[in-house]
């Protein structure tokens, strides 16, 4: 399985529900890696550039108005197979039909609210981290305990 670099953002719903710390975590402790993070209120530019395949879905306006509506904690995590085991961890878009265990499983019930999105392929996440993030604000490093979460 190769490195992988996936982007992730806590939807301003997350946020306002205190849910910041609960969603990190997660991440964290399933081993994989963070080399970027920051909170951003985007603008509709931004947020209709992310969500552009969208553009002609009837919710489009509505998530556009939702996702600028309050601050959003942008993510860039890395590791092995995280951009698959990020959408796992997330799980399905409707939080009704995500399994428990799965963030939107656990935390979320309504489509419009399921406070997380995660990119959903390699060209995605390529495209995702270079529209929310500059070449400066990713960080290359090693983390103390590499070797006890990954074969060396
Ligand atoms: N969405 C919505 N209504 C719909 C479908 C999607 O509000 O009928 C929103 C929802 O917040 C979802 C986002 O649009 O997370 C992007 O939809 P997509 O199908 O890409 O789901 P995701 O990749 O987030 O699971
Ligand atoms: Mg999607």
């Amino acid at each position: 399985m190769a490195v992988e670099r996936t982007f992730v953002a806590i939807k301003p719903d997350g946020v306002q529900r205190g849910l910041v710390g609960e969603i990190l975590g997660r991440f964290e402790r399933k081993g994989f890696k963070l080399v970027g993070l920051k909170q951003v209120t985007a603008s509709r530019e931004l947020a209709g550039e992310h969500y552009g395949v969208h553009r002609e879905r009837p919710f489009f306006a509505g998530l556009v108005d939702f996702i600028t509506s309050g601050p959003v904690v942008a993510m860039v995590w890395e590791g092995d197979g995280v951009i698959a085991s990020a959408r796992k961890l997330i799980g399905a878009t409707k939080p009704l039909e995500a399994e428990p265990g799965t963030i939107r499983g656990d935390l979320a019930v309504n489509i419009g609210r399921n406070v997380i999105h995660g990119s959903d392929g390699a060209d995605t996440a390529h495209f995702e981290i270079n529209l929310w993030f500059s070449a400066e604000e990713l960080n290359a490093w090693t983390p103390s305990d590499q070797s006890w979460r990954i074969e060396s």
